[in-house]
């Protein structure tokens, strides 16, 4: 460790791996890892997948950057696409989860500043947030570990207890500009929802003037079964931030918004240099070619729930091990009774790759083109691992 000329950011698990394919990850060693960590939810289509591949290469072949100064046709598609396939009228590309959300936040400030109401800046955000690393998400996210030593926070953020739609609307002052919220907790834990909050935020936001802001950066792209989670709740946001699955592994994200979200975001007033490069763009499309295949969300839903039943069946196994499983889709979590991080060791050593995550969770967030068999052998190894776990 204090070998290495890498910042110490990052405790990193002494694996390394060469290759990947499909829900597989080879080491160094020739070792086979069963991936349900799927990057933290961004291998959406696993490793090595054919037509990503094939696209990313084409595109490498033919054109990598020139910066948004000129047009980009590849990327006017996949905003197409991603309008097309959801509430949203325009996109603006990222890189990153947290630079959608920094899209995100200043299109609500700006939409409000446009509208008249420049004095409505601020956004109700919930307790176990995660939504980025960046000086403003870090105060999105109100999570002291990540806000500690790094100076004043920066203003504008309120948070109330997850879930808690009472004091979500007592915190609404003639300064609030809009709420903001994951559909399902990823790094708080695969907390999800529920879809009467979710609909009662909305109404709260149209009551009051606000914006309704979802991050999808981990929910959505098919993680749940639905392209995006709040279609489980038959409503819609203004604003969306999405970014993990859309790349499948290549860095991107996206801030998705009505016409009327984006009315303030003028020529000039955002902007970036690598966001929506022609490479980007052509493995964001591919993915959408695999994702929006008919059949494919419903098949999601229908392995979900393979996985879901029975990890409840290791669960009513071990319950000194795992308290509960919660979550939907292909993002699910293990509630521990054992601290999260011996049955993340466990697992480890049985080969299959999982995500800890707060409130004592370990998350499973394989790739979405999982195969059954797969997932018979990730049970497995799921209850060799809990067995274990339990001495
Ligand atoms: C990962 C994540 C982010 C931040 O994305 P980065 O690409 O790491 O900046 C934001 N919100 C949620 C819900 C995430 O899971």
């Amino acid at each position: 460790m204090s070998g290495s000329a890498i910042f110490e950011t990052f405790a990193r698990a002494p694996l390394t791996f060469e290759r990947g394919e499909g829900s597989w990850l080879v080491s160094d060693k020739g070792e086979r890892y069963l991936d349900f960590a799927a990057g933290i939810a961004v291998n959406s289509l696993g490793h090595s997948h054919p037509h990503l591949v094939a696209a990313l290469t084409e595109q490498a072949a033919k054109l990598w950057h020139v910066s948004n100064l000129y047009q980009i046709p590849a990327q006017e598609r996949l905003a197409e696409r991603l309008a097309e396939a959801s509430f949203a009228d325009k996109v603006f590309f990222t890189n990153s989860g947290a630079e959608a959300l920094e899209c995100a936040i200043k299109t609500a400030r700006r939409y409000q500043y446009a509208n008249g109401h420049p004095e409505r800046f601020r956004i109700i955000t919930f307790e176990g947030a995660f939504h980025g690393r960046t000086l403003a998400t870090i105060a999105a996210g109100g999570q002291q570990k990540y806000l500690e030593g790094y100076g004043p926070k920066v203003e504008g953020f309120d948070q109330v207890p997850f879930d808690d739609l009472d004091a979500a609307e007592k915190a609404i002052t003639p300064e609030t500009a809009a709420i903001l919220i994951e559909p399902v907790q990823g790094e708080g834990g695969i907390r999800e929802v529920p879809v009467q909050s979710l609909k009662r935020l909305r109404q709260l936001c149209d009551k009051h003037g606000l914006l309704l802001i979802f991050d999808e950066v981990q929910c959505g792209i098919g993680r749940t079964g639905k392209l995006f989670a709040h279609e489980w709740a038959g409503i819609t946001p203004d604003l969306m931030a999405i970014a993990k699955g859309i790349g499948g592994g290549f860095p991107m994200g996206a801030c998705l918004a009505t016409a009327e979200a984006a009315s303030g975001m003028t020529a000039g007033v955002h902007g970036t240099t690598f966001g929506g490069n022609p490479l980007a763009m052509a493995v964001g499309n591919a993915v959408l070619d695999v994702v929006l295949e008919d059949g494919f969300l419903e098949d999601v839903q229908r392995k979900a729930l393979l996985l879901k039943q029975g990890l409840a069946g290791v669960a009513d196994e071990f319950p000194q091990v795992i308290e509960s499983v919660r979550g939907s889709g292909l993002m699910l979590g293990l509630k521990c009774v054992v601290p999260n991080a011996r049955l993340n060791a466990a697992l480890r050593a049985e080969k299959l790759l999982a995500v800890p995550a707060g409130d004592n969770v370990i998350r499973l967030l394989p790739p979405l083109t999982v195969t059954d068999a797969e997932i018979g052998e990730a049970l497995e190894r799921i209850r060799v691992a809990a067995a274990a776990a339990t001495k």
